[in-house]
């Protein structure tokens, strides 16, 4: 298997040199030029198994330039330990047919860590084997989640330096805290004044400047990418679908014999898109839901075929999915068009012009079969926070949220109700604020007050990450113009 350009095919490049190098270099983003199948057979090997030993099993078919030693210590040190259950990704089942696929249990208490946490190691090894002894430089531009999922993951990396960028007033409180009293030696963050697009269009930028390229190479470092358009974060996204696949076939084998559903709270697409890669392999993944807040740019899309980022941008409750330039779309769009790459980059250059592009009936056509898109805004968000908490005992996030309305409203408008598998991205005390006031009318004055209230009035636990953060010292405030950002990378990297 190699990796190929989504904008222009004849780049092929090995698993790698496409995780080290992060985004190809004419803008396009690396997809497998194969996917591996499983059959019933390779499913029920893979049930056997513990979450490590599935993550191999899956991992190695995208990794073939590893080793199985590499694969194994990449894994071993990315799932040993960080999770405070031992089954990373557990499931509660929420009335008959409701799966809650926790995906909140590391160190940030999001759903980035499962990516996150193993990046670093799938980076390390790669860039041993192809950029002989260059730095590291990590770029990231964060929604809140990834931002701090990477500088964890980073932190104290040999060989690797990360900075992240977040939009000063896009971020939660929580968020905002988690990220600046990050430790570590190597860690940069700064917000910036604008929203979360204007930093990933920076941090694009940054990437395929051609000039800041070649100043950082003569200081023998390399950009790479933790965002969800680098391969190796998607990768580990798929182990999930396929483990809640094989947690489910464990539970009962009949229970799955119409295939399920899959509701993704999607904001860049990567973990939908994991989802959809999942069952390309295999996993009798019937349709996949795609849920959005108030910024429906994808609902749109899926209803319309036209996309189209000229329109308000709301900031939410849900804020890790504020966003109106979906970047791993690129990756659907390349499947859908059947490998059409001078479409895709037809698509993008479109988008990167006008903010907007027009899917081609065959791809509308297609992405209706696979998707199913909904949305739902803040009040819609907490009253349905409120009814799950009050009817099951259940607390769930902001994100979480949409994609449970969402399911709903997919449920109501199709009456299709076979067993789904509900994506939870973010544990509910990332948000105490919003989850607070649509289950009691307690408020309290601080941030740390407001979870404690949560925990008392819901009698659910605070996950240790956040209980530490009282105590935590705020190392970074800077807050940059969004056209500084590239002073602020040289000036953190000394050069
Ligand atoms: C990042 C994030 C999302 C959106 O995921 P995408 O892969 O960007 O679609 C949803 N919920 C939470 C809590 C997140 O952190």
């Amino acid at each position: 298997m190699d990796y190929v350009s989504t904008r222009d095919k004849s780049v092929k490049v090995t698993a790698a040199k496409a995780i080290s190098q992060g985004i190809s270099v004419e803008g396009g983003l690396f997809v497998p030029d194969t996917f591996p199948k499983f059959c019933d057979t390779d499913f029920k090997e893979i049930a056997k198994l513990d979450y490590i030993g599935r993550a191999k099993y899956i991992l190695k078919n995208f990794l073939n330039d590893f080793t199985d030693e590499e694969i194994d210590y990449c894994v071993k040190g990315a799932y040993t330990g960080s999770f405070d259950n031992e089954q990373p990704a557990p499931i509660s089942l929420v009335g008959k047919n409701a799966n809650i696929l926790e995906l909140w249990h590391g160190p940030t208490c999001a759903f980035k860590d499962l990516a996150l946490q193993l990046l670093p190691y799938l980076l390390t090894t790669s860039a041993k084997k192809v950029s002989n002894g260059k730095k590291i430089v990590i770029l990231v531009a964060t929604s809140g989640d990834t931002g701090k999922a990477a500088l964890e993951g980073f932190c104290d990396v040999k060989d690797t330096e990360i900075m992240v960028f977040y939009p000063s007033d896009g971020v939660s409180p929580m968020q905002k805290l988690q990220m600046d009293s990050q430790k570590g030696e190597n860690v940069h963050v700064c917000a910036i004044k604008g929203n979360f697009d204007d930093a990933q269009t920076g941090v694009k930028k940054i990437f395929t400047d051609s000039a800041v390229k070649e100043k950082l190479a003569n200081n023998n470092m390399q950009f790479s990418s933790a965002n969800s358009i680098n391969w190796g974060r998607l990768a580990p996204q798929i182990v999930y679908y396929v483990s809640a696949y094989c947690d489910l076939l464990n539970r009962e084998e009949d229970y799955l014999k119409d295939g399920f559903n899959v509701v993704v709270p999607t904001g860049n697409f990567g973990n939908i898109l994991a989802a959809y890669y999942a069952k390309k392999m295999g996993v009798p993944i019937k349709k996949l839901i795609c849920a959005s807040n108030a910024n429906n740019v994808l609902t749109d899309f899926i209803n319309t075929g036209k996309y189209d980022r000229n329109r308000s941008f709301f900031t939410t409750i849900s804020p890790s999915m504020d966003i109106l330039i979906s970047s791993n779309l690129e990756r659907m769009l390349f499947e859908l068009s059947g490998n059409d790459d001078k479409a895709v980059a037809k698509m993008q250059s479109d988008l990167a012009k006008d903010g907007v592009f027009y899917a081609t009936e065959e791809i509308k056509t297609k992405m209706g079969e696979l998707f199913w898109g909904g949305c739902c805004d803040d009040n819609a968000t907490l009253k349905t926070i409120k009814k799950y908490f009050s009817e099951y005992g259940y607390l769930c996030d902001t994100h979480t949220a949409v994609a449970m309305n969402v399911y709903e409203q997919y449920v109501n408008a199709t009456g299709d109700d076979i067993p789904t598998v509900i994506a939870s991205t973010a544990s509910p005390y990332k948000f105490a604020n919003s989850v607070l006031s649509a289950v009691s009318d307690k408020k309290a004055e601080s941030e740390f007050d407001t979870v404690r209230l949560l925990s008392s009035e819901t009698s659910t636990e605070i996950p240790a990450p956040i209980k530490q953060l009282e105590n935590a010292t705020v190392r970074f405030k800077e807050i940059c113009e969004k056209d500084d950002m590239l002073s602020a990378v040289y000036s953190a990297l000394n050069i």
